[in-house]
């Protein structure tokens, strides 16, 4: 018998709801896994469930018709379902016959500090297991089997080997688990480490940054062995900059020379490129010990910048994503870096567009795109004394220019129209790369008729948008103010005015990507300590520990004393900073295995691990006297009090967001008994 095309993977591409508590409990219980242990019932034709340590049940698949009955009847002689659960028992994956004769199997799945076990009940094995079963039913005078299918024999041979197809198919699928949610954890610590206020002060000095990345991937890799290399003078040659792990000195030799095959790939390639073997880009003799590597470019407008190359690790398929997510990341924030030098240095050698630089740099401090096109054609229109037009951009997907920003006096041109390549006037701006003039419409040949009725003057311009060597868009200007002829100096001014401008869009397009990658960020930009989605895993990851080692652990959440009277009387900023100075004096006075996040606005919470409720209580009364007179001594003229809420886990509660509300509680009673109070469930 073979399953393997039957073998069902979950669907990766779903969001994983068991989140981030990543308990065998937790797992098996999801809806998704659900519906793969019913699929894996139907293909082995076997009834499975799923039982924790302690005999509850987590979920059982399409139910065998014999154990329906049997359980119906709840006989002595049958004892459904104990006989079979005597299975759980047996504290290892096996094979019995239950009191009604059947065949069933438990899988044993094991991990530290958690055991689950799948229950198999298949059917009978022998005609004379199922005789058994009849003659007792029979005997007793049961209600009559309703069973009309017909019935097959499942030897015990077949049914230790779907135990084992199962015990493979359910491994293999929690370690799929398990790999995603390591990717998920590494891509979090690497991107909250290089966060943007890092890299601000980080990108001043390329030799700082460049060692920096290396920490993180040391970091993050633990024993990896890496270099950050980087062109050297005026060489073309890559050199190393820094380099660390086990080859560190004679990587702090490594030199790559343009021709290197490394090198050549990247290039080709845009982007990271894997080598199992070295022998062929590094040079022979020193590096012997080196057999596999990883080279990631730090691309930027086409140049590479600096390589990262990691070396000798057992690389992963999840690994070698990680790093790459990481090359992307950082090369996004370079680039960056670079727009905005860029924006500076044409300011400088054009002096005799400075009017037009100057609306550039404000231009570029837009960051929503939206508003970003409409400014740059109202002020387009305005630089030529136009009246309509409009802004287009590529879709790279569908190869087709979208009207994005739009001026028209009769909406001739609807926002988000689209047109295709080649097609109009600015379709054929867009395939051929150049600029369009037309002095007089009835005249050009290049206007078609039918179109125009489109223009209310005869004359107009149309300039192409181009973001380093690419195409990107169009921009359409007509309808000069009084009938007047757009002219080559007007070509000239708007084709310099959108040099200047791209640089605007496409750093509003890259901080769209950067602020999605800032998202996954683990901290809160206001008080630098964590979030609340961290704090979610946290509490999870103490859950989790509880339940291996059994030590209770206490939640606690603050709150300013009526803060909003503070705002009203200081304003925003003044509030702001309050918070800030709560979060750093919380932070202080917090043990060194506490962990502080920001929950939400003035509410600030701690997780003491390890902590039971007796001594949180004593914890949270002085963090709190600390808080007040620390806070006080700053704010003379309006004292500072807050209230605390705790409650302990698992005394108090049973999941994470039952501890939360029950904290809560505790807050709000605290608020209700006049606030500047400790209150504890
Ligand atoms: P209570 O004594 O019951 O706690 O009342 P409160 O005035 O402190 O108000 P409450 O905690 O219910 O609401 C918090 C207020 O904090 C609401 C909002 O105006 C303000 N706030 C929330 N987030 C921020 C922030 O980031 N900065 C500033 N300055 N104020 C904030
Ligand atoms: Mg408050």
């Amino acid at each position: 018998m073979s399953f393997q095309d039957n073998d069902r993977n979950v669907d990766s591409s779903k969001n994983d709801e068991y989140h981030d508590d990543l308990s065998l409990g937790n797992i098996f219980s999801s809806d998704r896994w659900t519906e793969y242990f019913d699929e894996l019932s139907k293909t082995c034709n076997i009834e499975l469930s799923g039982y924790d340590a302690d005999g509850t049940r987590l979920f059982v698949t399409n139910e065998n018709p014999f154990c329906d009955y049997t359980r119906a009847i709840q006989s002595e002689s049958f004892d459904c379902p104990n006989s079979c659960n005597k299975l759980l028992q047996i504290d290892k994956s096996g094979i019995i016959r239950c009191q009604s004769g059947m065949t069933c199997f438990s899988v044993l799945i094991e991990r530290p500090g958690e055991k689950l076990f799948i229950v198999g009940r298949g059917g009978f094995s022998t005609y004379d297991d199922l005789l058994g079963f009849l003659r007792i039913i029979r005997q007793h005078n049961y209600p009559e089997l309703p069973i009309s299918m017909p019935l097959k024999f499942i030897e015990e041979d077949s049914i230790k080997a779907l135990s084992r197809y199962i015990n493979l198919s359910v491994s293999r699928q929690l370690r799929s688990v398990e790999a995603r949610y390591r990717l998920k954890e590494k891509l979090l610590r690497m991107t909250s480490l290089f966060d943007s206020q890092a890299f601000g002060t980080l990108s001043k000095s390329p030799q700082l940054m460049y060692r920096y990345i290396l920490d993180t991937i040391e970091f993050v890799f633990g024993d990896a062995s890496a270099v950050i290399l980087a062109p050297v003078g005026e060489q073309a040659s890559f050199h190393t900059i820094y380099s660390i792990g086990k080859h560190k000195d004679a990587l702090a030799e490594l030199k790559l020379d343009t021709n290197n095959p490394a090198m050549q790939k990247m290039r080709d390639a845009g982007g990271a490129v894997f080598f199992e073997n070295t022998d062929e880009v590094l040079p022979e003799g020193q590096f012997s010990e080196i057999k596999s590597s990883y080279f990631l470019p730090l691309i930027i407008r086409g140049n590479i910048e600096a390589v990262v190359a990691v070396f000798n690790r057992d690389f992963m398929i999840e690994d070698m994503k990680i790093l790459n997510a990481f090359r992307e990341y950082v090369q996004l924030n370079l680039e960056n870096r670079d727009l905005r030098q860029a924006v500076l240095k044409n300011d400088k050698a054009d002096r005799e567009l400075t009017c037009l630089t100057d609306v550039t740099r404000s231009i570029s401090s837009i960051l929503d795109k939206k508003i970003l096109l409409n400014t740059l054609l109202e002020k387009s229109l305005q630089l030529t004394n136009a009246e309509q037009g409009s802004l287009m951009l590529m879709d790279a997907d569908t190869s087709e220019l979208v009207v994005e920003a739009r001026r028209s006096v009769d909406d001739m041109v609807q926002e988000k129209m689209r047109f295709k390549a080649g097609e109009g006037i600015s379709g054929m701006v867009l395939e051929k790369g150049a600029p369009i003039l037309v002095e007089d419409i009835e005249k050009d040949p290049r206007v078609r008729q039918a179109n125009r009725s489109r223009y209310r003057t005869k004359s107009f311009v149309s300039v192409p948008i181009r973001i380093e060597d690419r195409l990107a868009g169009v921009l359409n200007l007509s309808d000069k103010i009084k009938g007047g002829v757009f002219n080559k100096k007007d070509l000239d001014l708007i084709e310099s005015f959108v040099s200047n401008m791209v640089i605007a869009i496409d750093r509003s397009i890259l901080f769209g990507q950067a602020e999605k990658l800032q998202k996954l960020s683990i901290t809160d930009p206001l008080t630098g300590i964590y979030n609340r989605r961290y704090l979610n895993r946290r509490l999870s990851e103490e859950i989790t520990r509880y339940n291996r080692y059994r030590h209770p652990f206490s939640f606690m959440m603050l709150d300013l004393d009526k803060f909003k009277e503070y705002n009203d009387t200081f304003g925003h900023i003044a509030g702001d900073n309050l918070i800030k100075n709560l979060a750093d004096t919380m932070e202080k006075s917090l043990r060194t295995i506490d962990i502080a996040a920001r929950f939400g606005g003035d509410e600030l919470v701690a997780i003491f691990p390890q902590t039971p409720k007796m001594d949180a209580i004593q914890i949270c009364n002085r963090i709190k006297e600390e808080i007040v007179s620390s806070l006080s001594e700053h704010n003379i003229e309006m004292p500072i009090t807050i209230s605390v809420g705790l409650a302990t886990f698992p005394d108090d509660a049973s999941s994470i967001m039952e501890l939360i509300e029950k904290t809560d509680q505790a807050l709000y009673l605290a608020k209700k008994g006049g606030g500047n109070r400790v209150v504890y469930l």
